[in-house]
C-alpha cells in the first residue's frame, strides 16, 4: 500500500511542473472515471525509491470572481481528503499572497498533515519569500525549484517516513504476517506539519507503550496501578488471537495505548487460560510499542533475559525507558543507584543515555517521573533535525575533527540529511564510505546525541556513497 500527495496551492506557483517532474511519462488520466472531477489529474509518482500516487489540482484559472474562487476552494478540498498528504506550494519569488492565505486556511482545518514547498526558491531572489512563508503557521517551508529539480532531496527525506509507514501498515494487514495484531491498533499516519514536526499523541493516535519484562518484575501490578489513578478510555479489547491486548488510557494528560501484559488481562478478566505472558509475547509487545518500558526487578536487576530484550528493543528501533521496580524496599537507595546506573552502562552500552527511572508499581511511587521520562523518550524518537542546521553541525564536527586521509586522499564528508524519525536515522553522503572508521560513525552519533539533545534514543547513521 502506498500513500497519496496532493500538490495544492494557487495557480502558477508551479504545481503541474512538480507533477510532471514527479511523474514523469506514467501519467494515468483520471478524467474519464465516473464521480472524480475532471479537474483533479492523477499520476503514479517516483522518486528515488519511493513510489506513490500524486494528485494535482490542475487546470486552476486565478479566481477573480466569486464562482472561480468556490471552485477553487471545493477543488483543493476534495484533493485534500483524497490525500494522505498535502504538498503546499508557494511561489517563494512572489512570496505570500493573499491567496495563498486562503489555501493555508483550508489546509490548516481540513489537511491531516501538510508539507509547505517554497517553489521557484532557486537563487536569492527567493530568500525573502522563504522567510515569509514561515508565517503561514505550516511549520519549516522546503526549498525546491520545481524546475530545476533542486529541493527532491529534502521532499524525499520528508516522505520516506510516511511512506515506511504505509508499508508497516499493509505488512500488518497482510494475513501471512507472524505479527499478530490487535484490531484496535491504532495506525492512522503521523501528524508531520513541516521539516521538524514531531507526531503528538492524541486521543485518536495514543503513543503505543509496551511494559516488558522478567516474569514477577511487577508489570501487572505497574499497569494496574496506572489504571487504577488514571482515565481508561476505551474498554479492554481482546485481540484476534489469545494474547494480543491493547488497552488505551490518559496517563495524566498523555494518550498511550499499551499493549499485551498480563495486568491487563486480569483487569480485563478476559476468558483466557494463560496465566502469565512467556518472553515471546514480550518479543511481540516490543513489535508493535513505539516506546518500550524495560521494567526490572531491583532485587534482581539487568537478568539475562532483562539484557535481551532491551537490546531487541533498541535492535527493533524503539523507545527504550528503563524502569527499576520495588524500589519501596530497597534499604540503601544512594548505593543501589550508582550500581545500577554502572550496571547499565556497561550491560547496555547501545542504550547509553536512556532514562533511568526508579519507581514502585504498589505504592505508585515514581509513576509521575516514568510518565514524564516516556513522554521525553517519544519526543526524542520523533525528533527532526532541519537539514540546513545539520550541514552546518557537520561542517563544524569535520572541522573539529577531520576524517582520516588512507592513502594520502582525505574522505570527504559531503551532505547530510535526516532521512527518517522514529527513530531517527541519518544518511551522510560520504567519499569512501567503506573506508571510514567505525570510530568516526560514534563521533558522529555521539556528537549528534548531545547536540541535538537526544539522549537514549537508537539513532542510525548510513555512509553512502558520493565521490
Ligand atoms: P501551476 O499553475 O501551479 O500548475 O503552475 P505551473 O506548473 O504551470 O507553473 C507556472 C509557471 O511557473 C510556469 O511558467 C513554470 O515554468 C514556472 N515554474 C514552475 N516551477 C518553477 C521553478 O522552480 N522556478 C521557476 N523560476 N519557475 C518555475
Ligand atoms: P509480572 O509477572 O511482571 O506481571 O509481576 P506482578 O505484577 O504479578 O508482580 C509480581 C510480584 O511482585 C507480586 O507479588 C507483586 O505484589 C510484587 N510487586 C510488584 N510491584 C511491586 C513493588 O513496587 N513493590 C513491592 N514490594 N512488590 C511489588
Amino acid at each position: 500500500m502506498s500513500f497519496t500527495l496532493a500538490i495544492v496551492g494557487r495557480p502558477n506557483v508551479g504545481k503541474s511542473t512538480l507533477f510532471n517532474r514527479l511523474v514523469g511519462k506514467r501519467l494515468a488520466l483520471v478524467d474519464d472515471q465516473p464521480g472524480v472531477t475532471r479537474d483533479l489529474r492523477e499520476g503514479e509518482a517516483k522518486l528515488g525509491d519511493l513510489r506513490f500516487t500524486v494528485i494535482d489540482t490542475a487546470g486552476l484559472e486565478e479566481a477573480t470572481d466569486e464562482s472561480l474562487q468556490g471552485r477553487m476552494r471545493k477543488l483543493t478540498e476534495r484533493a485534500v481528503d483524497m490525500a494522505d498528504v498535502c504538498l503546499f506550494l508557494i511561489d517563494a519569488r512572489a512570496g505570500v499572497t493573499p491567496t495563498d492565505e486562503v489555501f493555508a486556511d483550508i489546509l490548516r482545518k481540513r489537511a491531516d498533515r501538510v508539507i509547505l514547498g517554497a517553489n521557484k526558491a532557486e537563487g536569492s531572489a527567493a530568500d525573502a519569500g522563504i522567510y515569509e512563508a514561515y508565517g503561514l503557521g505550516l511549520g519549516e517551508p522546503v526549498r525546491l525549484s520545481a524546475e530545476h529539480g533542486e529541493g527532491l532531496n529534502e521532499l524525499y527525506s520528508l516522505l520516506m517516513p510516511i511512506s515506511d509507514e504505509f508499508e508497516d501498515r499493509a505488512r500488518a494487514d497482510a494475513p501471512e504476517t507472524d505479527v499478530v495484531l490487535d484490531e484496535d491498533i491504532d495506525d492512522e499516519p503521523d501528524g508531520v506539519s513541516g521539516p521538524t514536526a514531531a507526531r503528538i499523541p492524541t486521543p485518536e493516535r495514543p503513543m503505543q507503550v509496551a511494559v516488558v519484562g522478567r516474569p514477577n518484575a511487577g508489570k501487572s501490578t505497574l499497569i494496574n496501578t496506572i489504571l487504577g489513578e488514571d482515565r481508561l478510555l476505551t474498554g479492554p479489547e481482546a485481540g484476534i488471537t489469545r494474547d494480543a491486548i491493547s488497552l488505551q488510557i490518559d496517563w495524566d494528560g498523555l494518550p498511550v495505548r499499551i499493549f499485551d501484559t498480563a495486568g491487563m488481562r486480569k483487569k480485563a478478566r478476559v476468558q483466557d487460560k494463560v496465566e502469565k505472558l512467556s518472553v515471546s509475547d514480550g518479543l511481540r509487545a516490543v513489535k508493535f510499542a513505539e516506546v518500550v518500558v524495560v521494567l526490572l526487578d531491583a532485587a534482581i536487576p539487568f537478568e539475562q533475559q532483562d539484557l535481551r530484550i532491551a537490546d531487541l528493543a533498541e535492535r527493533e528501533g524503539r523507545a527504550v525507558v528503563v524502569a527499576v521496580n520495588k524500589w519501596d524496599i530497597e534499604d540503601d537507595k544512594q548505593q543501589k543507584l550508582r550500581d545500577l546506573r554502572e550496571a547499565f552502562e556497561r550491560l547496555l552500552p547501545q542504550l547509553r543515555g536512556a532514562p533511568l527511572v526508579t519507581v514502585s508499581a504498589k505504592t505508585g511511587k515514581g509513576l509521575d517521573r516514568l510518565r514524564d521520562a516516556v513522554a521525553k523518550a517519544y519526543d526524542v524518537w520523533n525528533r527532526r533535525v532541519p537539514t540546513a542546521q545539520l550541514n552546518r553541525w557537520l561542517a563544524g564536527m569535520v572541522e573539529a575533527h577531520p576524517p582520516p586521509a588512507p592513502g594520502g586522499r582525505r574522505i570527504k564528508l559531503r551532505y547530510m540529511t535526516q532521512a527518517k524519525t522514529r527513530p531517527p536515522h541519518f544518511v551522510v553522503m560520504c567519499s569512501h564510505p567503506d573506508k571510514l572508521p567505525e570510530s568516526y560513525s560514534r563521533y558522529l552519533v555521539n556528537g549528534l546525541r548531545q547536540d541535538f539533545d537526544m539522549p537514549g534514543t537508537p539513532i542510525r547513521l548510513h555512509m553512502r556513497s558520493q565521490s
